[in-house]
């Protein structure tokens, strides 16, 4: 199936396309569509339905809203639904660097350093057809970041299972752990199911 993800994040397609083989995940810059939308739902799942609510109205095909983030009980929750916008004043975003230097510093006397990452997916297949998938994966943070790979948060993400940050894992292996990696399977057995059931 072609299906557009309701996101500019091209890092999330890129995590997208092995873990839904046989599907081709665009991005709505990649056909010419200009999508921007304004988070003002208080859960993933609100923001996630909103994107892909609102790209399908745009451009009726199907299409994968995905709200992610990163939580933190230690932060009442923090950054959660703000994780993109984290630390920034209004007007401008950070960049990752400056985000996760903001995020340590807010962390350097708090000993529970537990966290989770959730990812929100909505597959919208007509106006008030849609289907959801939400994934959770649990890790600590860091002290420092660490590793290349990933984005956003990863350098700081550490999995106990691993031994590593998210950004030292190869991207396969975050796929296998990660919040959007179990979404995006659970999504993709979900196509199949409808499919086979001529829905
Ligand atoms: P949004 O879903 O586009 O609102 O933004 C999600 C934000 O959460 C990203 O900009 C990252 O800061 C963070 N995030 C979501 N998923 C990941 C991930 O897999 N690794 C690291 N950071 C992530």
């Amino acid at each position: 199936m072609k299906i557009l993800l309701a996101s500019s994040n091209k890092n999330k397609a890129v995590e997208l396309t092995p873990v839904m083989p046989g599907h081709t995940i665009l991005l709505p810059g990649e056909i010419g569509i200009k999508f921007d939308f304004e988070e003002t739902g208080l859960t993933f799942l609100d923001n996630a339905l909103g994107k892909a609510k609102a790209l399908f109205t745009q451009t009726k095909t199907p299409v994968i809203g995905e709200d992610s983030g990163l939580c933190i009980p230690a932060l009442g929750g923090e950054p959660g639904i703000y994780s993109a916008r984290y630390g920034s004043d209004g007007t401008n975003k950070l960049g990752d660097k400056e985000r996760n230097s903001y995020l340590l510093e807010k962390m350097k006397n708090i000993s529970d350093r537990r966290a989770y990452f959730v990812c929100s997916m909505v597959l919208v297949l007509d106006c008030e057809r849609f289907y959801v998938c939400q994934e959770t994966v649990k890790g600590e943070i860091t002290r420092e970041p660490r590793g290349d790979g990933g984005f956003g948060y990863d350098p700081l993400f550490f999995i106990t299972e691993y031994g590593k940050t998210a950004a030292e894992l190869t991207a396969g292996e975050k796929n296998t752990v990660s919040h959007r990696g179990r979404a995006g399977r659970a999504m993709a057995k979900l196509i199949k199911s409808l499919e086979e059931l001529k829905l």
